[in-house]
Formats: C-alpha cells, structure tokens, sequence
C-alpha cells in the first residue's frame, strides 16, 4: 500500500492565549497527523504549547460532534439523535422566530465567549442575526472587563512592552500572572533577561515556577493587589522615589491618587494582605532602584470585589516611578488595544437598544430574569464550566420551557442540556484571521483540512438562520473571504496589512513589533496624558476609585478559592481530554487544622455549593487559600461540580467582572468513598 503522502500547511492558532502562535500542520490522508511552531511569529518562536500539539485528539477524538443532534432524553442527559443539518435548521429558525413572535427578541439570549478569538467567528454574521432578531445583548464580563475598562481609561488602551523587550528589563515584575501555564513565550524571554542580571519579582497567592525562580515572591492574600500597589505607590512618595516631573508634565491625578494612597503605610498594606511590611518595602525599592522595569499585570488581579481598582493601582506604578519612555520599560496587560480592527462593517446591522445581560449573572438571568429567557442560543463557549453560580446555571438548563442550542466543536457540560447541538468547524477546517493580545501578530489561516463530519463554520450557520428567519438581505456580506475584506478593510492600513500577511504570513500593528511606551506610542486618553484618576472610573467604582473592599471570609467559611489556569486547558477548552478527578490543593498548615492529608476525599463547601475531590497538600499554597483549577468539567469532581460552583456572581467594583477569587469555603474531610 502506498503511504499517504504528507503535507505541511501555515496555520495559525487562534485559541484565547496572549500568544497567537505561528503554526505548521502537516496532514496525510486528509488528517491532521502533526502540529508544530513555526517561525512566521517571531515571538513564538517555532514552537507549541502541549494543549494544541495535541490537537488531533481534539479534532478526532471520541467527544467530537459530528452531526446535527436532536435531544431524546431528559436535560442533562446527553441523549440524541442524529437529524440532518436542514431539520436542524429548521427547527432552530422555527424556535427562533416563534419566540420573537410571542414573547419578543429580548427573550432570546445569543452566549458566546473567547472559544476562538478569530475575527471571522464572533461578532460577524452572528450579530447580524441576533441584531436583526432584536435578541438581548451579552455583556462578555466573565474576563478582561475590569483590566479593560482601566487600561482603556487610564492610557487609551496604549500598546504595551513587547514579551521579547523584556530582554532589556533589569526588573521584571509578574503581578497576578502565570505565564508558565498561559502564555508561554514570555517565559524564554524572562529567563534570558535573568541571565542578562535581571532581578525578577512575583506576586501571586501560590508559588508558581516562575515565584520558584524570583528574587522576590509576595505571595498575597487573594483580593489585597490593592493596598499593596498603593503602600508600594506611597513608599514611593514618601522616600522622594516617585518622578515628580513626569508625573506633573504627563499624566492627570496624581496628588489624588497620593491622597488615596495615604492611609496604606507598609504595615497595613502588610497586616491585610498578610504578608511582611519587608517584602513590601523590597518590592517598593527593588522597583524604585531598576531600570527598565516592566510590569507583566496578568488577569488574576481583577477577579475580585476590588480588582478594578487594582490593576488601576498597578497601572499607576510606571508612571509613578518614572519607568516609561526607554525600551523594556513600562508594562503589558492585553494588548488587543493595539489593533484597529473590526468586523463590523461586515455586520450590516446597527448594534440594538435591547436588554444587556452579564453574562457573570447567566444562572440569575434564566431562572428569574424578566422578560423570561426561552431562547438560549450558545457558541464558542462552555457556560456550564465557565460561568459563577454553576448549580444556579444548571437549574437554569434544566428549565423544560427553555430552548437551548449549543453550536461547538465537542460534546461540552453545556451541550449536555441542549435541545439540539451542531457540530461546529475548528480553525483547521475554516478560513479564518486572528490577531494576538500578547505577542503583536495578525495572521491569516486557510483550511487545512476539510470540516470533520458535517460540521460547519459559524459564518455559514449564522447566514442560513439569517435566511431561514427572514432577516437576511440581498446586500449582506456573504462569504467568509468577504468578511475578512472588510476586517481589513476597517483598518486604513488595510493594504499594507494584507501585503505583509500574504508576503510573510504575519502582520504587526500600527505600534510595530517593539514599542515603546510613552516614546514610539502614547496614551490614547482624550488628553493626550495618563489618567490616573478618569472620572468614569471614578463613578462606577461603589466606594471611589482605589477604595478597598474587605476580605468577604466568614467564620463558616475561612478559606479564599482561586481558580487559575493550568497548563492543559484553555478555560475549558480541552477539558473532554482530561478526565481524572482534580484535587483541590491546601497549605499544610490549613490541612493539618482539619485533619486533612494529602490524598484524603474532601469536601470543598460554601452557601452557594458543594465540590468532592481528593485533597492535595502543598507548600505551594499560601495558608488560608485553597486552590482549585479553573474551567474544569463535570468529569473532574466526584459530584460533578467544579469551582465555579462555589464562585458567587457578584461584580467587580469596575467593568462587572466575575469575582471567582471572592469564592470563600470550608474544606472537610470525608469518609473514603464506599
Ligand atoms: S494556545 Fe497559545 S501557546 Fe498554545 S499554540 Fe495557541 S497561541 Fe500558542
């Protein structure tokens, strides 16, 4: 027999990562038999994470959706039918255009999330569809809301240093990040600037590889970033670090701000946030003493009843400290700002003035919200898994008078409680243009293979529900190499951008690949300046901007919850391939004062409900914190709860973020299982 022949094609991933890797895919035989890094990013460097070296199991592996699926059990059952795409179809734009006839366009409620970050796979033909059908609008809050409503208020959303200038940084600070496991090529750079006699601090709850290798780890009690930027920001006042000059020349706010900071000595930021005035007061020098510095301010900051405020304190500290203006100085959050691309020419729709719905709020919303929700409508995203209040959220699917479509690539928890379910392309079967919020790239990819089964890209689907309701019009965008036209097109380097993607596979933002802060790019602020005090922070914040909110613990439950990301998922993304029931990990101190060791079957608790797991014991835990990973699956508890059953839905004082890290609990041992 003849051995297939092998090909290797460009593609690029476009999974929610900082990273947006250059990819080669070689398939044989119309499958894909290997994914590996190329060179066209220069940031990712030729190489992968594991989660999308292994992508063929995604692909082909047995949780894939192959076809249109009808329900025939009871919710949550995860019993279907096969059915054609046409039935399907049919019955989605039937149940569509029934419950905008009675009940109204608001009681549809369209749910999607980062699943891909490609422009040509949200916020396309899928607002068309759901604009013209006057559905609710979903505030997408579950992440980077607070960070991006502070980091578009206080610097117009300015580009941040790039991974590879932190070669040039004599101090790296990591604040709230773990790169290790989300967004890996910042990693080499962090290492090769430590060879270069970099000092390297971390702040973070847990020991992460990166706080093994750092020259000082704050680990913090979760939800107190806060005091401690503001003692670091007053320290830097009080000592005559802080640059006066640039302070007065470029930005507006600051002796607010001093004021704000004011009550934050060492002390207290320390007795708060329960780790030494020292370590404070080394973090305050080290920063005051390199440069460049850089600040790497990561997500986990904001998932707090404070975060808002925090990464805003965070924020301020470059320009406190004068650490602007030369390469490798300043700070990076998300870098999607960077580019000024849109899809929505491609829309052909204004944007309605219906109901907005927080997504963070999804289990309240379908079991009391007004009017009713009767059309649940959910792509690129697994809610189940990766929204607060999960029992709230279950009951909410359980609803027999709730129509609920799931459009995904696997068989998720969430499509467990669909009416019906349709196989969704991958980035591999699809055309598709992303861009990364780490790494500065925009990358075009074509179809490797073609879609496995029946599944169908979310252009085409959302266009025939278009068609299939009535709303689609003679002029609209229709193909899906037209929408990416009118991406580029958005920008009004369009050409140039569409030159370099076909010359070299990659295109750099109008920043370029290397800018620098507050020299090549400025604050995008109404002014012209940093705003350390924008006034419509300011307002939404409950107690004022930098206002802190005291530890939520009670006496029932002591412990904080964090969720992080791991190394094998992208929030739930790959969650089908890791089955194994996950631990939740303590400090031995918090163990030992519940009779808990490590392996023990355990109870992880709180008002909201209730996770059985084993128990992993760890020094890598700070004490009073419990650590369960985020965006785990029904399968990785013995209950079928993961954290976010334990998340309250309560709000981030800015930008209505989620508030996982708010999670109080208890832990308690349990008998070994019968
Ligand atoms: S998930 Fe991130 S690190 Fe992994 S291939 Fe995609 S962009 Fe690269």
């Amino acid at each position: 027999m003849a051995t297939p022949e092998a090909v290797a094609s460009a593609s690029a991933c476009p999974l929610d990562c900082p990273d947006a890797c250059s990819l080669t895919v070689t398939v044989e035989d119309g499958r894909v038999t290997r994914l590996d890094g190329s060179a066209a990013n220069p940031v990712t460097r030729s190489y992968i994470c594991a989660k999308v070296r292994s992508f063929a199991d995604h692909l082909y592996g047995k949780d894939r959706i192959l076809w249109p699926q009808r329900r025939t059990g009871g919710k949550g059952s995860g019993s279907f039918e096969r059915i054609s795409w046409e039935e399907a179809l049919d019955d989605v734009a039937a149940n569509l255009t029934k419950v905008r006839a009675e009940s109204g366009g608001e009681a549809i409620l369209p749910f999607s999330y980062g699943g891909s970050n490609g422009y040509l796979s949200q916020d396309t033909t899928d607002a068309r569809l759901f604009r013209r059908l006057g559905a609710s609008r979903l505030a997408r809050t579950v992440c980077a809301a607070p960070t991006g409503r502070v980091a578009a208020a206080m610097y117009g959303k300015m580009p941040g240093v790039a991974f590879a200038d932190y070669v040039k940084a004599r101090l790296i600070v990591v604040w709230g990040a773990n790169p290790s496991a989300s967004g890996i090529h910042l990693v080499p750079f962090i290492q090769e600037a430590q060879k270069n006699g970099a000092r390297l601090a971390v702040v973070d709850p847990r020991r992460t590889p990166l706080a093994r290798r750092a020259d000082l780890h704050l680990a913090l009690r979760p939800g107190t970033d806060l005091p401690v930027a503001l003692a670091v920001i007053r320290w830097l006042l009080a000592e005559g670090r802080a640059d006066l000059p640039f302070l007065a020349k470029q930005t507006h706010g600051a002796e607010e701000l001093f004021r704000r900071a004011e009550p934050w000595t060492l002390a207290h930021a320390a007795e708060v946030a329960g780790v030494s005035a020292e370590e404070i007061e080394a973090l305050a020098r080290l920063y005051a003493d390199s440069s460049p510095a850089v600040i790497r301010c990561g997500w986990g900051l904001e998932r707090n009843r404070n975060g808002g405020s925090a990464v805003a304190a965070v924020l301020a500290l470059p320009a406190v400290a004068g650490k602007f203006g030369v390469p490798g100085g300043g700070y990076t959050l998300s870098n999607s700002g960077a580019w000024s691309l849109s899809a929505e020419a491609a829309v052909g729709e204004p944007e309605q003035d219906t109901r907005v719905v927080n997504m963070n709020k999804l289990g309240e919303v379908l079991t009391e919200g007004q009017p009713p929700v009767r059309h649940l409508f959910v792509y690129n995203c697994n809610p189940l898994a990766t929204m607060p209040r999960q029992e709230l959220v279950r009951r909410g699917l359980l609803r027999e008078d709730l129509f609920t479509v799931v459009f995904d690539q696997v068989l998720t928890d969430t499509a467990r409680y669909a009416d019906v379910v349709l196989p969704a392309t991958t980035f591999l079967e699809r055309l598709e243009l992303s861009r990364g919020y780490g790494s500065f790239a925009l990358q075009q990819a074509s179809p490797v293979i073609a879609p496995v089964g029946e599944a169908r890209s979310n252009h085409d689907v959302f266009a025939e529900l278009c068609r299939r309701t009535g709303v689609a019009r003679p002029d609209d965008v229709e193909t899906a190499e037209a929408v990416l036209e009118a991406v580029l097109r958005s920008s009004p380097r369009g050409e140039e951008l569409r030159a370099d993607l076909a010359a070299k596979g990659v295109a750099a933002p109008d920043s370029g690949f290397h800018p620098v802060q507050l020299e090549t790019v400025r604050p995008r602020t109404p002014h012209g300046r940093i705003d350390l005090l924008p006034k419509e922070l300011e307002r939404e914040a409950p107690g004022g901007l930098y206002g802190y909110w005291p530890d939520p613990a009670t006496k029932d439950h002591p412990l904080a919850l964090i969720s992080p990301a791991t190394g094998e998922r992208i929030s739930s993304t790959f969650g089908q391939l890791h089955r194994r029931l996950e631990p939740v990990r303590l400090h031995p101190a918090d163990a030992e004062a519940r009779g808990i060791r490590d392996g023990d079957r355990v109870s992880v608790s709180n008002e909201w409900g209730e996770v059985v797991c084993p128990a992993r014991v760890s020094p890598d835990v700070r004490p009073g914190v419990a650590v369960l990973p985020k965006g785990l699956w029904s399968h990785n508890s013995e209950n079928g709860a993961t954290a976010n059953a334990l998340a309250p839905d309560t709000l981030t004082d800015i930008g209505e973020g989620a508030c996982f890290n708010d999670a109080r609990v208890e832990v308690r041992r349990l008998p070994p299982r019968p």
